[in-house]
């Protein structure tokens, strides 16, 4: 839904944090209101922020241009943490992630250590026992607002719908099931969403077709059928690493709002011993939390938006526009570790913990 009513709007915040520039040759000092640079087109009204008018792709690329050490930088994420916290009303999302398979996959990631052309390991897919129990002791706090279930590309419809029902049995009722799973057309969908599936997590990545074997029109048109079935769509801009441009991460975060994402998010790229792309190294906790910054202002007039994630679970994420983390368990192509509750992957508890210091609510 598009919110087109005329109302009587006054600028958000502008007196607040002016950046202040010296022009070194002319040595005149140029005073501009950081609002007024970052946000330009949005105004504040009965608590409620307005679309007046969507950034531009080119506002946006100036917003990821700055240097990241930069004051502004600072501004900027400072802005965007404001703004979340207004729009989500202090409050957060904290969701856990099971990964129920280990194996080969045809997708071929070249940032993922589950490719085929990079693991030789022996395959582990947990059976419907283990992730139920997995599922009823994560989700036992009641914290969990949604359980995702994340599987390889290739899966087995109906093995899912199965084990949906399984889990749906042992955890509470208000934590809703997500899937992250491949690509599949809408009837699939509508299976699993008769299943008791609420949302799924589907993204268009960075070089989708050029650092995967998957086909770009086949990820849009699977989140095209999420919307369709009128599942919550999580989607993030993802994975990020060093030699991605700032016109390839404004596409990728403009494509969530353009769709219409639930969840937006960014994610930094995690390197793996003898990936492929590990050559380009991986982007700083400070370029990530401007990214989450940048996906939280260009957000501001995507009406179905209800919260924003950064992944890795960051605290200067979550200062910067981020409301939302994930706690992981069973296997993560991201980690060392089998068993990623072992490894990299937060627990509930301190995700929790993480999401108070940042002082959002649950
Ligand atoms: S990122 Fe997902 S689809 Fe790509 S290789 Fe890894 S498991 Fe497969």
């Amino acid at each position: 839904m598009r919110i087109t009513t005329t109302v009587k709007v006054t600028p958000a915040v502008i007196t607040d944090a002016a950046v202040t520039k010296l022009d070194m040759a002319t040595m005149v000092v140029a005073a501009v209101p950081a609002t007024e640079r970052f946000i330009p087109h949005f105004y504040e009204s009965n608590q409620q922020y307005l679309k007046v008018i969507p950034m531009t792709r080119n506002e946006l690329i100036k917003l990821l241009s700055i240097p990241e050490d930069s004051s502004e930088a600072e501004a900027m994420r400072r802005e965007a943490n404001n703004l979340s916290h207004k729009r989500f009303h202090d409050t957060s999302l904290l969701l856990g992630q099971i990964g129920v398979e280990r194996h080969a996959c045809p997708a071929a990631c070249r940032f993922c250590s589950f490719s085929e052309d990079v693991f030789k390991d022996t395959r582990i897919d947990l059976d419907i026992p283990s992730v139920v129990e997995m599922s009823r002791a994560f989700c036992a706090s009641g914290e969990v607002k949604a359980l995702f279930l994340m599987c390889m590309h290739d899966f087995d419809a109906s093995s899912l719908c199965k084990l949906v029902e399984a889990v749906r049995g042992v955890i509470p009722e208000k934590t809703e099931i997500v899937f992250n799973i491949g690509d599949c057309p809408e009837s699939w969908w509508r299976e699993f969403k008769a299943a008791g599936v609420s949302g799924a997590y589907h993204v268009l990545r960075l070089r989708e077709g050029t650092d995967s074997q998957l086909n770009p029109a086949d990820r849009k048109a699977t989140i095209a059928a999420i919307r369709k079935t009128g599942l919550k769509w999580y989607y993030c801009c993802e994975p990020v690493g060093p030699e991605h441009t700032n016109e390839e991460l404004a596409d990728a975060i403009l494509l969530g709002n353009e769709f219409g994402c639930f969840q937006h998010a960014a994610m930094a790229r995690v390197n793996f011993p003898g990936s492929p792309l590990a050559q380009f190294g991986e982007i700083s906790k400070r370029r990530l939390a401007q990214i989450v910054a940048a996906v939280a202002l260009a957000s501001a007039d995507n009406p179905e938006l209800g919260s924003i994630a950064v992944h890795e679970p960051d605290m200067l994420g979550l200062l910067s526009g981020a409301n939302s983390v994930y706690a992981e368990c069973g296997f993560n192509p991201r980690d060392l570790e089998t068993r990623t509750e072992e490894g990299r992957g937060g627990s509930v508890a301190r995700m929790t913990a993480m999401l108070t210091e940042a002082d959002w609510r649950p």
